[in-house]
């Protein structure tokens, strides 16, 4: 269908979190005014919402009860958090209670009271179309041109749009699987947009470490430590459950540090994580717990004595590179050499190294940092200062939330204002 013809009130590039929040608040506003909206969205996969679905493990996880600047990671992070303020946690679940998504929480994490993330997708998709939105899928958009006050989009079957008002919610270059493959980015540089570079977030690393094949599959608790250069250049610590795979680690505090870790490498420094397996207890009160132990035990075997406190995975790696035999007794060694390996042992488990050799890339990433500069976007609105009339929101900004729900609530937050403007 050529639609060049018709000039349309709204045009929103991509139906996903931001997308289908901004089709609603546009077409909410006319129908309280008592009037029809005509607000088309244009959707690249052939259904909306594909991502959002598979948000939080299929639950969703659609904002988090803890807010603070630091969640929103941007080159503009004082003004993304004025955005998100304007349109917090709060106003969202009671937005989404009204529309009838009651949420339950969890240590602060927020989710659908279904614990399903379709619902999401499902009840705006609704929403949007009860209201008067048209909805295009399988329409990629390629191009975006703005002439005499008249935005046209072209879409790789060769179709066009025309409306007075664009939104751009195309998302970023993560999970490209759902639709997301970055090449809204091109379209806008071509536009004159500035762009930071897209680069993955949120992703599990990959490192050298000689211990992954041993520790593949290992879950542990420890407080992990991003370091740039040297190991005392500590730029990002976070405590959390870390997971060893064949290639690298992952896990909720190594997904919030890997974009500092992924721009380290970038500018061509060397970085790691140090993991420190016992961080409520001194280096030198671990040692001694650990020889009053060891020593305790008399005939017992060292490795089973510790691993009631110590992974045994974890622990027989370590052994690889101390002299103590996992199956010996203290009785074996002299007391000077068992000391002096505990000591050993002891260090290695407050100070783990990992060197970090890379990142999973943007398949495995679940959002993206980069993106539009948000200097260039005026905050009460979403609207561009350079192309009037054109909006953004979601990913497509430049701004990368951590885990617990902080991008699906940009996206909320974004969607919520382009639309209603
Ligand atoms: C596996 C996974 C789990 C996640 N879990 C959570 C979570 O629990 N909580 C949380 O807060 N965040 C989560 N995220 C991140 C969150 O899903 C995204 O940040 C959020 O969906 C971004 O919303 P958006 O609308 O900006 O972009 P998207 O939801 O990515 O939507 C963009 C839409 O635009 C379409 N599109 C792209 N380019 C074009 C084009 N040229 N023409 C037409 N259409 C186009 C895409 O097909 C897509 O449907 C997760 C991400 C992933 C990958």
């Amino acid at each position: 269908m050529d639609n060049s013809r018709t000039i349309h009130d709204k045009i929103i590039i991509g139906g996903g979190a931001a997308g289908l929040m901004a089709a609603y608040s546009a077409c909410k506003i006319r129908s309280d005014a008592g009037d029809v909206a005509d607000v088309v969205i244009l959707e690249g996969k052939e259904n909306v919402g594909k991502k959002l679905s598979a948000t939080g493990n299929g639950k969703c996880n659609f904002t988090n009860m803890y807010q603070d600047k630091s969640c929103y990671r941007s080159d503009s992070q004082d003004k993304a958090y004025r955005i998100i303020n304007s349109f917090d946690n709060k106003k969202t679940i009671s937005f989404f209670y009204n529309i009838g998504i009651m949420s339950t929480e969890r240590k602060g994490y927020c989710y659908p009271i279904g614990e399903q993330a379709r619902t999401f997708r499902d009840v705006l998709k609704e929403r949007v179309i009860s209201l008067g939105t048209a909805i295009f899928t399988e329409k990629r958009v390629v191009d975006i041109d703005k002439t005499e006050g008249i935005f046209t989009v072209t879409c790789s079957d060769s179709t066009s749009y025309s409306a007075r008002k664009l939104i751009v919610c195309a998302g970023g270059a993560a999970a490209p699987v759902f639709g997301t493959d970055g090449s809204i980015f091109n379209i806008l540089e071509k536009m004159g947009f500035n762009i930071i570079k897209p680069k993955p977030a949120l992703c599990g690393l990959k490192t050298d470490s000689k211990y992954l094949k041993q520790l593949d599959g290992v879950r542990l608790k420890c407080k992990c430590s991003l370091y740039s250069e040297k190991e005392d250049n500590i730029i990002y610590q976070e405590s959390g459950e870390i997971i060893f795979s064949k290639n690298g680690i992952s896990g909720i505090p190594i997904l919030n540090l890997s974009r500092f870790a992924i721009n380290e490498l970038a500018d061509g420094k060397k970085c790691g994580v140090l993991l420190d397996f016992f961080p409520d207890m001194g280096l030198h009160k671990l040692k001694d717990y650990l020889s009053s132990v060891i020593i305790s035990c008399g005939d017992g075997a060292i490795g089973v004595v510790l691993s009631a406190l110590i992974n045994d995975k974890l622990l027989k790696a370590l052994f690889k590179e101390i002299d103590i035999d996992y199956d010996s007794s203290a009785k074996v060694y002299d007391v000077r050499t068992i000391r002096n390996e505990i000591k050993k042992l002891s260090e290695k488990l407050k100070s783990f190294n990992v060197n970090i050799t890379g990142d999973t890339g943007f398949e495995n990433a679940q959002t993206t940092q980069g993106g539009v500069i948000l200097k260039e976007i005026d905050e009460k609105n979403m609207e561009s200062y350079k192309y009037p009339g054109m909006y953004f929101a979601g990913e497509v900004l430049d701004v990368d939330g951590m885990c617990g729900g902080y991008n699906l609530q940009w996206a909320w937050t974004t969607g919520y204002i382009a639309g209603r403007n």
